[in-house]
């Protein structure tokens, strides 16, 4: 027995591990590399502080304000990124959103502040009213007694003002993240008819409701006050309605779909990017960068080998772009 065994080995003509004899090898032949292009950051302004506030479940991230912004803006692009997608926190919110598509609305300000001093950075701004409504939904919301519904048509009217208020300010895409149905359509039509047809869509098109966007909500300050979000976010057990979500979006007018969040949902991923060839985005969310934080304050993990790991795997799976909040750090650790 252990003489034919040895003879099989002896006689293989595909031995797979001469190419990973040595790193020039595997280099050689590796499929995926990460660039600094492949990334998009997350920034947070706020209205509601003078000075950068750390974020606790977040560590490395903080909200700045609307004059640090701009700086923050400027060295991200200095490192090499080139895009960033913008969130903001309004002074007051109440139960029309109006923060949200008001002329001088904290995410507008931004961007006019940040596309002056940078005009090649492409600024994205996250569309949603969370941030901006008294009760944190998503949208226009109804109570009945012991029910509350979020309406989708009031909603896509607010969404599409407020898509329109950051294309005027000077976003470069639009990043409506609600998941109302229809929105794209209505915000490319708006977009269209009032001259801004270069302003791109980034859609968040497979948005799931997961428990792994805890610490957005420090971060957004945007938790709903009253019920969840899984009328309009996605039940996290459906691969088929996410396909169909994308492909909406796509007839819709989305010039990229998103896939949110990452790591738990990286075979969406990969079927979204098999099926439609669209330009795919895929937002690693902030619960999925606290467990890997935590386990590295623990000594678990190793922070760069992780995220490496991490990120790569998302780009092997069909992401052409990558949100996450270590864009920075992966950029300087792809120098060195
Ligand atoms: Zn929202």
């Amino acid at each position: 027995m252990a003489a034919r065994v040895a003879s099989a080995v002896r006689e293989l003509v595909h031995r797979p591990r001469r190419l990973r004899r040595c790193a020039a090898l595997r280099n050689l032949v590796r499929e995926t590399h990460l660039t600094p292009h492949d990334f998009i950051l997350p920034l947070f302004v706020s209205e509601k502080i003078e000075k950068q506030r750390a974020l606790e479940s977040m560590p490395g991230v903080w909200q700045f304000s609307l004059t640090e912004i701009v700086d923050e803006a400027a060295q991200a692009q200095d490192a090499g990124l080139q895009a960033i997608l913008l969130f903001g926190i309004p002074k007051h919110k109440d139960e029309q959103a109006s923060g949200a598509y008001a002329n001088d609305g904290v995410v507008q300000k931004a961007v006019r502040a940040i596309k002056k001093k940078c005009p090649e950075l492409v600024v994205i701004t996250d569309v949603c009213l969370c941030e901006y409504m008294s009760h944190g939904h998503c949208g226009v919301t109804r109570i009945d007694g012991d029910h509350f519904h979020v309406l989708n048509d009031e909603t896509v009217d607010l969404l599409v003002n407020t898509a329109l208020a950051h294309a005027e300010a000077g976003a470069d895409m639009i990043a409506p993240s609600d998941m109302m149905d229809g929105r794209v359509g209505a915000i490319r039509q708006a977009l269209d008819a009032h001259g801004f047809t270069e302003t791109g869509i980034i859609s968040y098109a497979a948005k799931f409701a997961s428990t792994f966007y805890g610490p957005f909500r420090d971060a957004a300050e945007n938790p709903p006050q009253f019920g969840d979000r899984r009328s309009y976010q996605m039940d996290y057990a459906n691969a088929e309605e996410a396909l169909r979500e994308v492909g909406l979006d796509i007839n819709e007018g989305a010039d990229v779909v998103m896939v949110k969040p990452a790591l738990p949902y990286i075979d969406i991923l990969w079927r979204v990017h098999e099926r439609f060839g669209t330009p795919t985005a895929v937002y690693h969310v902030s619960g999925e960068y606290a467990i890997v934080k935590a386990a590295v304050e623990k000594g678990i993990l190793e922070e760069r080998a992780a995220v490496l790991e991490i990120m790569t795997s998302l780009k092997r799976a069909g992401a052409d772009i990558i949100v996450t909040y270590w864009a920075r750090e992966v950029i300087q650790w792809l120098k060195s």
